[in-house]
């Protein structure tokens, strides 16, 4: 058995051989989708990245150990197949493949934990445990390419609305806001943790006199959650912009939205086709609802709220079924947002903090940012934290920082929105919750 590649080199991938290759020779590598044994004659599916060949071994057509070779390939070994093309209006993609050599690169262990041809369904655990395989089904494959998508989508929104890329540290030595639980870690000699949220960077290359960045990074977040929604690490898509109010990002984040969904349903048809999603372009502008008007409206539903509190999870579900698609929350009271969002100058109870939603599910929360250095250190001592723990980032209010403005968005949520998926598992190769710190 040849295991090296040597001076093999494909020649096409499946979605290539095509019927205009009639009587071609081709060198196809991938997986054993499948083997039909029919006695006389041997039907091989070869899966790669991009989809299924045929290739069919009638024994007479073959040599006698070419046939035999073919007949003991295990399940999801990798192959190497040269063969002529042969039009066949039956199979994947109207052609088979008849084969004159095989070399197996690499054989697969027998049984398999998991199938990856979706014969035998698997729970969502027994999934991620060899989540190699199941990364191996079109339907599991294709919610990351359309994730590859929308990221690219959304960075060349930003990049040509001119925001900056920056990269801010993950190892950081204190929490960018009271609330939310870090992971703490080792840094030496001393304790450090990892980011929550790029938020105090952010808002210092404000100060920087970078005007509009943005970062597309992960965050952590060492909060005990069980649910659909939630992991301790994500991915944060965040932007800042000087010069902008709440209002002003607002606007840029349905921009992004609608370009990120347009795009992904203009590039990814077949992802989207296989997943069976008919994918809706939102329109601009999404529908605005001030908090008040949310406790209304969910009280009315019968969901208990008292003005002033957080939603519920109980007060999202109602929203999500009396709303449709994206819309805005504006107007949340300034008690239950970070001390870094700047109050409403008319009514101060109220704030310049927004959330955006699909349905029931918060994609983003953003806000104008206080950056009047006196102002913002009564914000941090209200919330009951100590400013000397903030001193290096408010320094960098005290010497020309600029009214600025911005967001964050989940990826996942956001990509939940787009695939419909209600598990954020799924859309994260590897994820971390509660129990799962591996693979
Ligand atoms: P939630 O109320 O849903 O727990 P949050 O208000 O705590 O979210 P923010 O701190 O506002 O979250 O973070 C901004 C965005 O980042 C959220 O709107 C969400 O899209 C995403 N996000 C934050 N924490 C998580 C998490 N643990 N899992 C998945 N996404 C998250
Ligand atoms: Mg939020």
């Amino acid at each position: 058995m040849i295991s090296s590649l040597g001076d093999l080199r494909r020649t096409h991938y499946s979605k290539e051989v095509n019927p205009d290759l009639n009587g071609e020779e081709v060198l196809i590598m991938g997986w054993t989708h499948e083997i039909r044994d029919l006695g006389g004659i041997i039907f091989v599916l070869l899966r790669d990245r991009d989809g299924i060949v045929q290739v069919t071994a009638p024994s007479k057509k073959i040599e006698k150990e070419l046939f035999e070779d073919l007949r003991k390939i295990k399940k999801e070994s990798i192959i190497a197949v040269r063969g002529n093309v042969q039009e066949s209006p039956k199979a994947p993609n109207g052609v088979e493949v008849l084969p004159t050599s095989l070399i197996v690169l690499n054989e697969s262990k027998q049984p398999l934990p998991l199938d990856p041809t979706e014969k035998v369904r698997a729970e969502i655990d027994t999934r991620l445990d060899s989540r190699f395989l199941d990364l191996r089904k079109p339907a599991v494959s294709s919610i990351f390419k359309i994730k590859s998508r929308m990221l690219h989508s959304v960075r060349v929104f930003l990049e040509e609305n001119g925001y900056l890329e920056v990269n801010t540290p993950k190892l950081v030595a204190s929490a960018t806001e009271g609330g939310t639980e870090l992971f703490p870690i080792t840094y030496f000699e001393r304790e450090a943790f990892l980011g929550q949220s790029p938020q105090l960077y952010k808002q210092t290359m404000m100060s920087a006199g970078f005007d509009k960045v943005y970062e597309i990074a992960p965050i952590f977040r060492a909060e005990e959650h069980d649910t659909l929604r939630h992991l301790n690490e994500v991915i944060s898509i965040d932007m800042e912009s000087s010069f902008m109010s709440h209002e002003d990002v607002m606007d840029v984040l349905e921009k992004m939205v609608v370009q990120s969904i347009s795009d992904v349903k203009k590039h990814c048809a077949a992802d989207l086709e296989v997943l069976d999603i008919d994918l809706e372009i939102p329109e601009i502008p999404f529908k605005r609802l001030d908090y008040d008007d949310v406790i209304d409206m969910v009280n009315a539903q019968g969901v208990p709220l008292e003005h002033g509190e957080d939603l519920s999870r109980a007060a999202e579900k109602a929203l999500g079924e009396m709303m449709e698609g994206y819309y805005f929350i504006t107007g949340w009271p300034t008690e239950i947002k970070p001390f870094y969002v700047m109050a409403d100058e008319e009514t101060p109870e109220k704030s310049y903090a927004f959330d955006l939603m699909y349905k029931d599910l918060e994609i983003s929360s953003g806000a104008m940012r206080e950056h009047r250095y006196d102002i913002l250190v009564e914000k941090i001592k209200s919330k009951g934290l100590n400013p000397e723990s903030f001193e290096r980032y408010l320094a960098a209010f005290d010497y020309g920082m600029p009214p600025h403005a911005g967001w964050g968005v989940g990826a996942e949520r956001f990509n939940m929105t787009i695939t419909g998926l209600n598990n954020i598992r799924e859309t994260v190769l590897f994820p971390r919750d509660r129990r799962r710190l591996t693979p």
